[in-house]
């Protein structure tokens, strides 16, 4: 998540277009609250910004996971029992990280509705 500079705010206030710009996502949808923080591209409300940074950690974490999870399944990585329990550890974490970041995309999706 990214503050748009003053300036540019400023530019794009001057150019009328001070709402946040979620219909221009691949989300669509229609919001009347200001864009004042850029994210991806487009300006968005802080609520719409701090969802897609979520879903944006959602899907990194999901990648880390299948990630461990596969290297977990490596015959010869299973073999090195101290390293098959650092990963499984690992995996632990990204798991927990994981759903703390499921529980805050749902409170994330309940803020804007
Ligand atoms: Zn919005």
């Amino acid at each position: 998540m990214i503050l748009v500079p003053q300036e540019e705010l400023t530019d794009r206030l001057a150019m009328g277009c001070h709402c946040c710009e979620i219909g221009r996502t691949l989300e669509g949808g229609y919001c009347e609250r200001a864009g004042d923080v850029e994210f991806g591209g487009v300006l968005l409300c802080g609520r719409h910004a701090r969802q897609f940074e979520v879903r944006d950690r959602v899907a990194l974490l999901r990648g880390i996971a299948s990630s461990l999870e596969l290297s977990l399944r490596s015959i010869p990585l299973r073999r090195d029992t101290n390293r098959a329990s650092l990963l499984r550890t690992e995996r632990a974490g990204a798991a927990r990280d994981l759903n703390l970041a499921y529980e805050e995309l749902r409170r994330a999706v309940e803020d804007i509705a």
